[in-house]
């Protein structure tokens, strides 16, 4: 059966000379792995699967795979492979989704945020990582991995916070951070209003972060955070985005 949906290619492997294993992230799917071994009347078609471009594709479905038999471009975000600050953003954005996200599982709302990420940052002008940042978090909201702002995470009371715990999924209270029930060396201290920023996130859509940017400290702080919380909940270790270079 063939199906057409629209998509962002997230990672594409070479498996032979003239075959690549394309991870696409599409609107009716969700993400999928599908090959893209097209032979149409003997002669090789040549498919237009760039990367940072919001393509709409033709996809066979067979019994347990997926082939790529054509695609188009909607919406090229080409101005992201001129800039390498941009270039890296983007790479670090579509490598993070693609390991949140289940395969087979659809997530239009993460694709819609995904395309609005690739669309603003193209546009972007500086600051690049305080936007991947926010994007991260955003996309940990939208699939269900938010942390815990509103109140303690671990025992529930709606106290002020005393720290942020990695193992607990967010602000904890003093009366838990004393009980000795929170693992310290994932505890973060709070500072640089990331509660007040992490709600924001969590509550806004990506087309409010457009504007905003975060000091290279609160950069650093927020970003340490997330890599310490995808690890410990998520197991995604050795991001791309870990061996950030601010060029700001
Ligand atoms: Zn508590």
């Amino acid at each position: 059966m063939v199906t057409e949906t629209d998509g962002i290619i997230l990672r594409q492997t070479k498996i032979a000379r003239d075959r690549k294993m394309i991870v696409l992230f599409t609107r009716k799917f969700g993400k999928i792995s599908a090959g893209t071994g097209i032979r149409q009347s003997g002669k090789k078609s040549s498919l237009p699967l760039r990367p940072f471009t919001h393509g709409r594709y033709e996809i066979y479905t067979g019994r347990n795979s997926y082939n790529i038999d054509a695609a188009e471009t909607i919406e090229s975000f080409f101005s992201i492979g001129e800039d390498i600050d941009r270039f890296f953003c983007a790479s670090c954005a579509l490598e993070f989704t693609d390991k949140v996200l289940a395969e087979s599982m659809p997530a239009e709302p993460v694709l819609d945020t995904l395309i609005s990420f690739l669309r603003i940052l193209s546009n972007r002008k500086k600051k690049m990582r305080s936007f991947l940042i926010m994007y991260e978090w955003k996309i940990l909201y939208m699939t269900g991995y938010g942390p815990v702002t509103d109140r303690c995470a671990s025992c529930g009371r709606e106290d002020e916070p005393a720290g942020f715990s990695i193992a607990d999924g967010g602000t904890v209270c003093r009366s838990c951070v004393d009980s000795g029930r929170i693992n310290m060396r994932l505890l973060y201290s709070i500072k640089f209003d990331i509660i007040q920023i992490l709600k924001f996130i969590g509550l806004n859509n990506i087309d409010s972060f457009a504007n905003l940017a975060f000091g290279p400290e609160t950069e650093d702080y927020l970003d340490r955070i997330l890599h310490e919380y995808v690890s410990y909940h998520l197991d995604i270790r050795g991001l791309k985005s870990e061996s950030y270079l601010s060029l700001d």
